[in-house]
């Protein structure tokens, strides 16, 4: 069995008159977060350490904010390419861990919501599936409400013959 590791990080900005998108899932909040595309911070760390378990190129290269193709994707979309492409290489999730910094809104009610859209997405038991949140305890950036942070990890595997 081959494994690999993979490590996602991504910083977005709260604005106002955006949705909140979080793992494909849309969460209540005064605010959303900018971006070119929807901004799904979530699914762009889990993207990223997907693309660098298997020495992809990151998201930032695969979908340019420059290009007009990508303006208000949906992230879904996105991560189902990225996912598609380890599946044909017989990759399949051991399990993925991500942790969410941000000091609004309290996320936690809808961890589970979130949690199930994931192991639909990856086609894999919600146990797999690992997500929390924690705050800056009001420190820089993240403790002035001016964004959030996502940070995963994945390990995939295959069977090498
Ligand atoms: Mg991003």
């Amino acid at each position: 069995m081959l494994l690999r590791v993979g490590h996602g990080l991504d910083f977005h900005r709260f604005v106002v008159g955006r949705p909140l998108i979080l793992g494909n899932v849309d969460i209540p909040s005064e605010v959303g977060l900018d971006g070119h595309s929807d901004a799904d911070v979530l699914l762009h760390s889990v993207m990223d350490a997907l693309l660098g378990a298997t020495g992809r190129p990151d998201i930032g290269q695969l979908f340019p904010d420059t290009d007009i193709k990508y303006k208000n994707a949906d992230s879904s979309r996105l991560f189902a390419e990225v996912w598609y492409g380890l599946l044909q290489e017989k990759w399949s999730l051991v399990n993925v861990d991500i942790t969410l910094l941000a000091d609004r809104p309290k996320l936690s009610p809808y961890f589970l919501n979130i949690k199930e859209r994931l192991a639909a997405l990856f086609s894999v038991d919600i146990s797999r599936i690992g997500l929390k949140a924690t705050t800056a305890e009001g420190m820089g950036f993240l403790g002035r409400k001016e964004g959030m942070v996502a940070s995963s990890v994945v390990m995939i595997q295959k069977l090498v013959i």
